[in-house]
């Protein structure tokens, strides 16, 4: 049995004794950098030739570390942060940590601005796609909405911490529309898409640790956010104003359909990485 001395670099073995089993050695070593670099702001450099030494309290928060990890629960919110198209993100369990997917999304909105200059997020959560997008065109006057008062802070929290002005809004799309705020040039969201019969195949890191009230959707109605979404956005969105959607990949075509119906123009359903239909942009 391994016991921790108070230096820093001694504490990989540590990590590798305790975690190897569950997470395979090379991320266990990826885990222990990144959370010297998160909770002490060094980098893997300085922790490997550096003298650094913990003090009890700080060991001790270590240890914590270790056991929640030990525990499945996800890294990211352990360590309170994790980064999306070079941003730094806070997370905590009241919202999603960003996936890849998203970041590609993220990518086709850069992609398509022109001249446009009022932007909204539906769904916001950790922000992160608002503070991306800002951050990357700060010209732009951008909005970020969501139910959830928790996850709206950690949003302001987030978009603080990268110094972007966003405008936060707390609404319930469900329950009501958007008439009280100004006309956009581009509405984005990431909705809640997983299906509640999905939940078999997920990961238990998933289930036990992120919010559901942003992950899952009734398989009775899959489009549901999709459709409130496309039919506020008639109302809301400029001429030729831009519609961009994350979505499940086994519902692009309907999708698709569902906002031709509604009267939306170019509805491109786009794939992501793993060649999987992730997402849509369409036209007013
Ligand atoms: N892509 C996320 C996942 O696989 C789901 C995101 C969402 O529901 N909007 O967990």
């Amino acid at each position: 049995m391994f016991t921790p001395t108070n230096k820093l670099i001694d504490l990989l073995p540590y990590f590798k004794e305790k975690l190897t089993d569950l997470y395979g050695e090379r991320e266990v070593e990826n885990m222990f950098y990144w959370c010297c670099e998160a909770q002490y702001g060094l980098s893997k450099i300085e922790v490997r030739i550096g003298e650094q030494r913990l003090s009890e309290s700080e060991l001790l928060e270590i240890r914590q570390v270790v056991k929640r990890l030990e525990k499945s629960e996800p890294f990211h919110y352990i360590i309170g942060e994790t980064e999306f198209f070079d941003c730094r993100i806070k997370v905590d369990n009241n919202v999603l940590i960003p996936r890849p997917e998203t970041e590609e999304l993220v990518a086709w909105v850069l992609e398509s601005l022109n001249n446009h200059e009022q932007l909204l997020d539906i769904g916001t959560g950790s922000g992160c796609i608002p503070i991306a997008i800002k951050k990357n065109a700060p010209r732009l006057n951008v909005f970020a909405l969501d139910v959830s008062p928790e996850a709206l802070n950690m949003a302001k929290a987030s978009s603080n911490l990268n110094q972007v002005d966003i405008h936060f809004v707390e609404k319930d799309i469900l329950q009501e529309d958007l008439a009280d705020l100004p006309k956009f040039d581009v509405i984005i969201s990431n909705p809640p898409y997983v299906l509640e019969s999905d939940k078999t195949q997920m990961n238990t890191n998933v289930l036990k640790f992120e919010p559901h009230l942003a992950l899952f959707v009734a398989d009775e109605d899959p489009l549901l956010f999709y459709k409130r979404i496309g039919i506020l956005g008639l109302e809301q969105l400029n001429p030729k104003g831009f519609l961009f959607f994350e979505i499940h990949e086994s519902f692009g075509k309907e999708t698709k359909i569902m906002l031709e119906e509604l009267g939306y123009q170019y509805v491109q359903v786009k794939s992501d990485m793993q060649g999987k239909d992730r997402m849509i942009r369409c036209q007013l």
